[in-house]
């Protein structure tokens, strides 16, 4: 018999890596990005066509590389960024695992342009399928230039798995958002299409932030600034009122490095618990500064899962330095704003609450005389009983019918709603959701991940009574006893079936607009709405481009209150941007 093993080819050993570390073309950003930022750029500039299937090319003004380092790039563990294993624990640039240009040039046609300031020619250096196919001398401006073209033409299964072109842009604009993010020194400009993305002159990280995230984040920063020998943390959190429902603008950084973690986030949204709602996520940029030895970065190929040698001392500090940034927001809120110098400079204001004033202050006899029983303005801190009475109400029926009843989200009721409504709610429901099973076979609330068995599924016995509670629960009877439905979310669950039936088959009627209405966006946002109008269109929003950012509104869907347009238009924005598989490749 003969020997089986042999040894794969360089190339295809480079594709095979090159799994791990480009897996999309927003991959190839990253990369090239962080390259142009360890050379030292001060300008960089990202052209990206086609969401990148096309091309991404990554101009930096950075050091530039010799000829001969030129070629070395692409080879497989080339890298000039570290060469002991020692160097590993002091990592202070982005890279060190010299993979990115190897994987890159295994995977898909790369040119490259690089000089250094101190050299008169520069060097062209073109590779397919990690051969060199070209290099010679060339004019050039210092810095270096690579270009990614035609990203997988040699992997077709690959290419297929590349999603919709939205998909792809928005994965770019992520990564493109998590390197500038952390460098507002840097001056950044981002074409797709040939249209600006993002056009970001240095400035503070402030600045930085309103440029990316957008206006909205204007004077609702708090900024978080805490330092200690072991861990500094700097950065802003969103004031409260910017809290979303879509778990959006929370970037984490460590060492300047974009990372992932669930740990620390909970320990953010921990600090924020009782100053926003449940069911909302607080916006943050943080950065955490530790020696290098402190993290292990070396733990995923594309190094945004990280570990600390301690989590509970960061987890905690963390939490710590936001709760702080809270607290001194809450006692002078104003602050950040056109206050008089004079009472500005008020040691009152000035100085955070310590232990010792709220233990005065407590000792005072105006506080006492809302604090203790038989004085005047007390203020019973459960005064508020029968409402939380109504709530522990809704926990034991939730409870008691649990087995038999329709796992529907089940949710505090929404204040305010009135009794008028939910008469001519019912009336809808009746007809669109609770009709006898044959009519509506696939009533399994797959919806919000709760899937419900075939058995689970009931039987709306329609000529019984159906019973409101606190005008936000329909209790009614089915073949296996009886269903909570809160109201508001089987309302939002019949129209996300309607919208979801009309995306894939039949568009909903749009009503033309009497007025237009013309509106314009930041240009990150105008680009992602650009390439959803088709989309847009099968939900009944007839939306065309007006130049610069701007749109106009031709028709709306027909069963669509007229008004809200902009509004409706930029939440369904906001969601597709933060909603992970939002969209359908
Ligand atoms: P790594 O960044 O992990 O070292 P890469 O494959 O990304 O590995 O890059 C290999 C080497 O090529 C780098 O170590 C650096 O010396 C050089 N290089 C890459 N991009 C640039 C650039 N834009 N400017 C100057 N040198 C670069
Ligand atoms: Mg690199």
């Amino acid at each position: 018999m003969p020997d089986v093993i042999h040894l794969l080819p360089d190339h295809i050993a480079n594709q095979i890596a090159a799994g791990e570390v480009i897996q999309r073309p927003a991959s190839a950003v990253k990369e090239l990005l962080e390259n142009a930022i360890d050379a030292g750029a001060t300008e960089i500039k990202l052209i990206v066509t086609d969401a990148g299937k096309n091309l991404v090319q990554v101009i930096d003004n950075g050091k530039g590389m010799s000829p001969t380092d030129a070629r070395m790039a692409f080879e497989r563990h080339a890298t000039s960024k570290i060469s002991t294993i020692e160097d590993l624990f002091h990592i202070r640039t982005m890279g060190f695992r010299g993979e990115a240009l190897a994987s890159i040039a295994a995977v898909a046609q790369v040119e490259v342009k690089t000089r250094r300031a101190e050299e008169e020619i520069g060097t062209y250096i073109s590779i397919e399928n990690s051969q060199v196919t070209t290099q010679e001398a060339t004019a050039c401006p210092a810095g270096t230039s690579i270009s990614m073209k035609n990203v997988f033409f040699n992997v077709p299964a690959r290419r297929n798995f590349l999603k919709s072109n939205t998909t792809e842009l928005k994965n770019i604009i992520d990564e493109f958002t998590r390197v500038a993010m952390a460098f507002p020194e840097i001056h950044f400009n981002f074409s797709h299409n040939g249209q600006q993305v993002f056009y970001l002159e240095k400035g503070s990280q402030k600045q930085r932030i309103v440029q990316l995230l957008g206006n909205q984040y204007n004077a609702k920063l708090v900024p978080v600034q805490e330092e200690t020998s072991y861990l500094t943390i700097r950065g802003f959190v969103g004031k409260p009122e910017t809290a979303r429902k879509t778990r959006g603008d929370q970037y984490l950084f460590a060492n300047n490095r974009y990372i992932k973690s669930a740990y620390l986030n909970h320990a953010i949204a921990g600090a924020f618990a009782d100053l926003i709602p449940k069911d909302s996520f607080p916006g943050y940029v943080l950065f955490l500064d530790l020696d290098p030895a402190e993290i292990d970065i070396n733990v995923h190929p594309t190094k945004q899962e990280i570990k600390f040698t301690d989590e509970k001392i960061v987890y905690a500090f963390v939490q710590a330095a936001v709760k702080h940034a809270l607290a001194q927001f809450s006692i002078a809120p104003s602050l950040d704003f056109s206050l008089d110098p004079e009472i500005q400079s008020l040691e009152a204001i000035q100085k955070p609450l310590t232990e010792e004033k709220k233990s005065q202050a407590a000792a005072s006899s105006l506080y006492q005389s809302f604090t203790q029983k038989g004085q005047a303005h007390l203020i019973e801190t459960n005064s508020y009983k029968p409402w939380k009475e109504m709530h522990k109400q809704d926990e034991e029926i939730r409870q008691s019918i649990h087995t038999n009843a329709l796992h529907a989200h089940i949710g505090p009721p929404p204040a305010g709603e009135k009794e008028g409504t939910w008469k001519s709610e019912l009336a809808k429901l009746k007809e669109q959701f609770l009709t006898p099973s044959e009519k509506t076979p696939h009533l399994d609330f797959e919806h919000e991940h709760r899937p419900i068995s075939r058995e689970q599924r009931f039987t709306w016995l329609s000529d019984t009574p159906l019973m409101q509670l606190h005008y936000s629960y329909i209790v009614a009877i089915s073949n296996q006893g009886y269903m909570l439905v809160h109201q508001q979310y089987a309302h939002e669950r019949v129209v996300y079936e309607q919208l979801q039936k009309a995306i894939f088959g039949k568009p909903i009627a749009t009503q033309q607009s009497l007025f237009p209405l013309t509106f314009s966006l930041q240009q990150a946002d105008a680009v992602m709405l650009n390439e959803l109008l088709p989309e847009m269109k099968q939900l009944g929003y007839h939306i065309e481009p007006f130049g610069n950012n701007s749109f106009v509104v031709q028709g709306t869907p027909a069963d669509v209150e007229v008004g809200n347009e902009q509004k409706a238009i930029e939440q369904l924005l906001d969601q597709y941007k933060h909603k992970r598989n939002a969209c359908p490749a």
